[in-house]
């Protein structure tokens, strides 16, 4: 709104809505309220205990203030940090539909290789919607005709022709919570970050990754990556390529290949291609060694 990007006639303050809770789910989920604040969720001991992924992510994003008052909503609503977006004087179809996209040909080193359109490239920019994602959580909203229950998936919507649209929410429609289904694969994940510096700063690539090993072969994972793709991705060619085989670093490696294969990188930000895939392989040896640091 200080950038002149958007103008909206009318703003509505939410904060007073009782929607801040989280609770842990009797069958061992989570219900996470759409405006507990991002340090309170990553401390709950729920979540550090049942989904240390989400706690990961959680923590590795923006600052330690920013953390303290921003909501969870609000990081799963939150726009892209593609600067022609951000700059009103550039042609960007998702802030001005037909206008163009000024990334294209432009600076895109930090824009999306995965699910990407010829009207817009930029990458999501959420760390803990990567991990969410990864654990099949369900986006609730509140319209004012009714109640619905999204997959996150879902939620966030490939660019395609409509840039704009970002996520399938109608007007006067709120997140009310977000829920994370019991999974015993959980307790086993990490959420793996590699940016341009330590701290405050967006993902070049991320993983969140969880496994659960049996007899030395893969029984169950989940893999979702972010800074890579237009929506935080879920690398399912990569988890399909994975159950059954024997952990090792072979079968990741062909796993990370198989996901990348669909990549269509820019001269700029070709290096994700490799980066992604080499971040795939570090979660996973991470995991399977069991060193979680
Ligand atoms: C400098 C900086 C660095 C950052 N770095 C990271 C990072 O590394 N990783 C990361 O994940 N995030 C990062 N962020 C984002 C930050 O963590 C917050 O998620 C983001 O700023 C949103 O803040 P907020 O909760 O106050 O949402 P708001 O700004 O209040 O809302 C954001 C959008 O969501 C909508 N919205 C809010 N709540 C709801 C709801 N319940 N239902 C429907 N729509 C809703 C609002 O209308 C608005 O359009 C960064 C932000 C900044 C400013
Ligand atoms: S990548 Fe998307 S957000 Fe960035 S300029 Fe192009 S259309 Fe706009």
């Amino acid at each position: 709104m200080r950038q002149n990007v958007l103008r909206p006639g009318l703003l509505v303050d939410i904060n007073d809505l009782p929607l801040n809770r989280v609770e842990d789910l009797p069958e061992g989920g989570l219900r996470i309220g759409a405006l507990a604040r991002m340090s309170d969720v990553a401390q709950a001991a729920g979540v550090v205990q049942r989904f240390p992924v989400i706690s990961q992510a959680l923590l590795l994003g923006a600052s330690a203030q920013l953390r303290n008052m921003a909501s969870m909503g609000g990081n799963l609503c939150q726009r892209v940090r593609c600067s022609y977006f951000r700059d009103a004087t550039s042609p960007c179809n998702k802030r001005d539909p037909g206008s163009g996209c000024a990334a294209l040909d432009g600076f895109n080193r930090g824009h999306a290789i995965l699910g990407t359109s010829d009207k817009c490239i930029a990458t999501h920019p959420s760390d803990v919607a990567v991990a969410l994602v990864a654990m099949d959580a369900v986006v609730h909203t509140r319209g004012p005709a009714d109640d619905r229950a999204i997959p996150i998936e879902e939620f966030f919507l490939l660019p395609g022709d409509t840039p704009e649209r970002e996520h399938p929410l109608e007007h006067g429609e709120l997140i009310v919570a977000i829920e994370v289904p019991a999974t015993p694969t959980a307790r086993l994940s990490i959420y793996l970050k590699f940016r341009d510096r330590e701290s405050y700063e967006f993902a070049l690539v991320s993983v969140a990754a969880a496994v659960r090993i049996q007899d030395g072969a893969i029984a169950d994972v989940r893999l979702a990556l972010g800074g890579v793709g237009t929506k935080p991705w879920r690398a399912r060619r990569a988890e399909a390529s994975l159950v059954g085989k024997l952990a090792g670093e072979a079968s990741f490696a062909e796993a990370a290949g198989q996901e990348l294969a669909a990549a269509k990188p820019r001269p700029l930000n070709a290096f994700k291609v490799e980066l992604a895939q080499r971040a795939i392989i570090r979660a996973l040896m991470t995991l399977t060694n069991g060193d979680t640091r």
